[in-house]
């Protein structure tokens, strides 16, 4: 599309996606209405200042394809199933997402796009692409599924080389023709499968950022579902399938040697076959995921051309965000640690084989997941167990069938002092050299607004323990 002038676009969903579409598209000249299903308090503050532009807002009804639509930009949320998508496919009008919209307005012209999806370390990993394209003197942002919108970083006034792009599957669901310069899939575990409907479907959309790739496609070694994804996709000529794993990498891989992360996909000197690119002490923590995380970033600032020693500096300067396997005191020889943001069996399963011996504290939403494989991996390492939240019985049961010797705490208490409780019961099943594992495998919202208040709540529970020496 290049003429916007009165043409009419149905914006779904107010929100952090909606209310900046909707000024774009009515910047342009669309006629733009926008459609949401609640009728909330920020819905009206919102609805009232996208009104004052001349934008038309219809609040609490979100099924009803508005009159004379030719386009609806969706918030990536919105279930495909929903009524306003069934009657927008009988009329033929298109659905873009946000990263969509990004992407026509100005996607391709703006900066070549390192893109990266998996079920888990995608944030993780496109922090430390941006980390590294920084070293290697690159204008970058991390932007997507993650601190700046694609549509402020395309649009903006900043100028950058190259984009460090996460995407979530929904957003790639509605980003029909988007072509990244290469891109990663990390990961695929089942997540979200009411949204997509099926583990194919959710598959099929993850494995949409290797349609069009330049350059390379990166896949996870150890995850076959990944490397079927870069097979299925139809790539520019040229473009390369490019493999990362945490054993001794093969042509055309990166891995570890030796401790030592290596290359032998972009080997600057034409005499070797391998070409070293950092330590794995270099990598923060260094915990086996995290590894798996820093050499997929490092394929995708390779395959952009990005030099060794870049990469070692870049993922030297990296430090994870909050609540991701975050050491937070020792007391008393036993290490706690946060990775509240462990918010589903997959990010769970990855903490707890980062660690020997563990007290874990578990539990919360459980989202429909099932534990048992998750426990059956763990039963050796574990010390002892403490279960939180709602669905605390599903994890307690999967323990009795597979670590019936674990011993357990079941916490029933669920107002603010449960996770003192929880961390003072952790302690108490603890000897030194263990590590005490909040990696709860669960969403937080049955006690906690959100992961981030969960993980504070422990912090302050430790660092409690600590002082008291109690
Ligand atoms: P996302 O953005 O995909 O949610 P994050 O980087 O925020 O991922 O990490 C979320 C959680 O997932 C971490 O706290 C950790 O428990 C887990 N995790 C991170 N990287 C991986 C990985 N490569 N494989 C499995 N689990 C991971």
């Amino acid at each position: 599309v290049t003429d916007w002038q009165g043409k009419h676009v149905t914006v779904a969903g107010l929100g952090v996606s909606g209310v900046p579409a909707a000024k774009v598209l009515h910047g342009l000249g669309a006629l733009v209405t926008v459609v949401n299903d609640g009728d909330d308090e920020r819905a009206r503050t919102q609805a009232a200042e996208l009104r004052a532009l001349g934008i038309t807002v219809r609040l609490g009804d979100g099924a009803t394809l508005p009159e004379g639509t030719e386009l609806i930009v969706t918030a990536p949320g919105w279930k495909p199933d929903k009524p306003l998508f069934v009657a927008a496919a009988e009329a033929g009008v298109p659905i873009w997402g946000d990263v969509e919209l990004a992407w026509q307005l100005r996607g391709p012209d703006a900066a070549p796009w390192l893109a990266v999806t998996g079920t888990n370390g995608k944030t993780t990993t496109v922090q430390m692409l941006a980390s590294i394209l920084k070293a290697a003197g690159l204008r970058t942002a991390a932007v997507g599924n993650i601190g700046v919108s694609l549509l402020d970083a395309v649009l903006g006034e900043e100028r950058y080389d190259v984009l460090a792009v996460e995407l979530s599957s929904y957003q790639l669901h509605w980003a029909p023709s988007l072509r990244a310069h290469s891109a990663a899939v990390l990961n695929l575990a089942p997540d979200h499968l009411d949204w997509h409907g099926s583990m194919e479907a959710y598959a099929a959309d993850k494995g949409r950022i290797y349609e069009g790739n330049r350059v390379a496609c990166v896949y996870n070694v150890a995850d076959r579902a990944t490397e079927d994804l870069v097979r299925e996709a139809d790539v520019e000529e040229g473009c390369r399938a490019i493999g990362f794993t945490l054993g001794t990498p093969g042509p055309s891989q990166l891995g570890v040697v030796d401790g030592i992360l290596v290359d032998r996909a972009f080997v600057e000197d034409r005499h070797e076959n391998a070409q070293e690119l950092a330590e794995v002490s270099d990598v923060n923590p260094p915990a086996p995921h995290n590894i798996a995380n820093a050499l997929a970033a490092a394929a995708l600032a390779r395959a952009f051309g990005v030099p060794a020693h870049a990469v070692r500096d870049g993922l030297r300067s990296f430090t994870p965000d909050a609540h991701r396997i975050a050491h937070v005191a020792d007391v008393d020889g036993v290490a706690y640690i946060d990775d509240s943001k462990a918010t589903n069996t997959h990010a769970a399963e990855a903490s707890l084989a980062a660690y020997e011996s563990i007290v874990w504290i578990a539990g919360g939403l459980a989202k429909g997941a099932t534990f048992d494989e998750l426990v059956t991996g763990a039963a050796k390492r574990l010390r002892g167990v403490v279960l939180i939240g709602a669905d605390r019985a599903l994890i307690r049961e999967a323990l009795a069938r597979h670590a019936p010797e674990v011993p357990v705490v079941d916490l029933e208490q669920t107002d603010t002092g449960a996770m003192r409780a929880a961390v003072r019961e952790a302690r108490r099943l603890a000897g030194p050299g263990d590590t005490v594992l909040l990696a709860p495998a669960c969403a937080s919202m049955d006690m906690f607004a959100n992961y981030n208040k969960r993980g504070d709540a422990f912090a302050e529970a430790v660092r409690e323990l600590g002082a008291t020496g109690a």
